[in-house]
């Protein structure tokens, strides 16, 4: 599983270095290092991230070609794009990862809808709870963010 995965990082950055920085922050190809890494440690338990990897060594070999030949299209780039997403998908709810500032635009929205209803509520002015709301929420979002990766648990 090692080997391949290196294959598949060696893969990777030989894209990058064809497709140019354009496409290569279109392909978030730095994201795909990640997953793969990802992968890597969870496919020794985990038979489908195991799978994944095998499907992502095809995937990148099959574009590596097509740029020896030809430009990458947006249905490429939109095919490679759902391929990742549901990798990160399956990192995320099987393996319990989060992408990176998750909490804190989860805490956000919420700290400015519970800031919105206690404004009205306890002063009677819905603005004035806002920056209350979006204060907590802040602070709540970015310890998670925070806690999260010290767990190593951001993708
Ligand atoms: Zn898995």
């Amino acid at each position: 599983m090692e080997k391949l995965v290196n294959k598949i990082q060696s893969d990777i950055e030989e894209l990058k270095n064809r497709v140019g920085e354009k496409n290569a922050a279109k392909l978030e190809l730095d994201k795909c290092m990640r997953i793969i890494k990802r992968l890597e440690e969870f496919s020794a338990n985990c038979e489908e991230c195991h799978q994944y990897v095998n499907d992502l060594e095809s995937h990148f070999i099959k574009l590596l070609n097509q740029t020896k030949t030809e430009e990458l299209t947006q249905q490429d780039i939109k095919l490679h794009r759902k391929i990742t997403a549901n990798i990160t998908s399956h990192l995320i709810n099987k393996h319990k990862l989060v992408t990176s500032g998750y909490y804190m635009s989860v805490y956000l929205s919420l700290g400015l809808s519970l800031g919105m209803v206690f404004g009205l509520l306890l002063f009677d002015n819905m603005p004035l709870g806002l920056p209350i709301g979006m204060g907590i929420g802040v602070a709540i979002g970015s310890g998670l963010d925070t806690d999260a990766k010290k767990k190593g648990k951001v993708l």
